[in-house]
């Protein structure tokens, strides 16, 4: 991409409105413009990384085996009123009336709208287990949304949703669940914790609630340090082997505020560590709620009608955009991690217009498409500080600077954005390490 062809509108001051990090430099990178409270469009830099950030999500989806649908945004509310959650949801619910005075609504969630469709279409306990799963718009009228797309009204959420005949078979798809969110996070750039989480009514211990810690997160959470040493898993598992890591993830405490019991914890006084996190994802075994209310039923081997037990799982999807930018940043800008930054590597032509330079450029620039390499070419005549400048601020993890002094002797700058480290090496020996 060529940065003159580009549609990024930066800014150079931060903005009045934003109150944190990753809100500010979201909009200072051009990524997001608000159409109103808590509604925001994404332009061409923060849907890049918005769409990394689902590409990553989905991956580990369907490698644990779950099935991607999409359900729509706008649901009926006689669903919901099935349920008995039209009356209760209250006033985070967006409610709409079409022409014909039907009652509608802009979806939060979709536990009854897939309810819906297990029920109309499974009949067999031969067709189980079962996880759907979609990547789709919600909408919740927040009281108060802030922090940009942290908290906003309307948001990205991959929601995925578990089938199973007992209780055994709901576990299996709930830990199958747990370990592929450690994997995702893991991807993502992010240490996130699993926090044990209330189930309410249902009771259990099966709800958990995954962080990533920053100052500005809205929970206080407690853990046990040590949890934090704790290797990602990696490859497939049994259902043995996905219980055992279950286990030992939860083996060290960890619990938000309102699971916090200071007093009962088991922790030593040195070995608990008081943060701040941000809700990332949430999975929650809540058996029969839906399936029992909705008639969701299977015929059993033995030809005896089974009530399905269900669990959820979701994601934040455009949370996390703002999540990571709040983990990974510095004075500078945003410091995206790989596998999610929009370009892997920002291209400074350090004198446009200059043959030599504009020659060395077109050539670099054109290798690195050749290769696949998703590259920001920097061409436009800008001062050269205020292209250094740019491309800290959007995070792109590496910069190749090529100027009319280092041509003479044949070397390019090789910056890394997260370290800092800047080297001057050979165009040949920055494309090797790019590709
Ligand atoms: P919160 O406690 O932040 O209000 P929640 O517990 O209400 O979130 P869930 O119903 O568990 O949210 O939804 C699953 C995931 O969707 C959350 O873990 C979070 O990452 C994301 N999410 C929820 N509400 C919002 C929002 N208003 N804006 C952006 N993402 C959200
Ligand atoms: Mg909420
Ligand atoms: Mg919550
Ligand atoms: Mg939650």
């Amino acid at each position: 991409m060529r940065l003159s062809r580009y549609f990024m509108p930066t800014l150079k001051e931060d903005p009045k409105e934003a109150q944190i990090a990753s809100h500010r430099l979201m909009l200072r990178a051009g990524m997001i413009q608000q159409s109103s409270a808590g509604i925001y469009s994404w332009l061409p830099l923060g849907n890049r990384v918005l769409k990394n950030i689902e590409r990553i999500v989905r991956e580990e989806q369907d490698r644990a085996g779950a099935l991607e649908i999409l359900m729509p945004t706008i649901q009926p509310a006689d669903l919901w009123r099935e349920s008995g959650r039209y009356d209760d949801y209250g006033k985070e619910m967006l409610r709409i009336v079409d022409r014909h005075d039907r009652d509608m609504l802009y979806g939060p969630t979709n536990e009854e709208q897939v309810t819906d469709i297990f029920r109309s279409h499974v009949n067999s306990y031969k067709d189980l287990p079962l996880n759907l799963y979609h990547i789709q718009w919600k909408f919740r009228d927040e009281v108060r949304p802030r922090f940009g797309v942290m908290r906003g009204r309307e948001f990205l959420m991959k929601d995925a949703y578990s089938f199973d005949l007992d209780y055994e078979g709901a576990k299996i798809a709930y830990n199958t669940m747990f370990v592929a969110y450690l994997k995702t996070y893991a991807r993502l750039g992010l240490q996130a914790i699993p926090l044990r989480a209330d189930t309410g009514p249902i009771g259990g211990d099966l709800s958990h609630e995954f962080i990533i810690l920053a100052d500005t997160g809205e929970s206080e959470v407690f853990y046990h340090k040590d949890i934090l040493n704790l290797k990602t898993p990696e490859g497939d598992h049994t259902p043995e082997e996905l219980q055992a890591l279950v286990d030992e993830w939860t083996s060290y405490y960890a619990a938000a505020d309102e699971m916090h019991d200071a007093d009962n914890c088991g922790v030593a006084e040195g070995d608990l560590v008081a943060r701040r996190g941000i809700e990332v994802g949430h999975i929650f075994h809540f058996g029969e709620k839906y399936s029992k209310a909705m008639g969701a039923t299977v015929m059993g081997p033995d030809g005896k009608e089974i009530t399905v037990s269900m669990g959820s799982y979701g994601i934040g999807v455009s949370r996390l955009v703002g999540g990571i930018i709040e983990a990974c940043h510095d004075e500078a800008g945003i410091v995206w991690p790989e596998e999610v930054a929009p370009f892997k590597v920002g291209l400074i032509n350090l004198k446009s217009g200059d043959e030599a330079c504009d020659a060395a450029c077109e050539d670099f620039y054109a290798k690195l498409q050749a290769a696949g390499i998703e590259v920001l070419y920097d061409d436009t005549s800008d001062r050269a500080g205020g292209k250094f400048a740019k491309m800290d601020l959007i995070g792109v993890p590496y910069q190749v600077t090529i100027g009319p002094r280092g041509l003479k002797t044949g070397v390019v700058e090789f910056k890394t954005r997260k370290s800092g480290e800047k080297e001057e090496i050979t165009p040949e020996a920055a494309l090797n390490r790019l590709v």
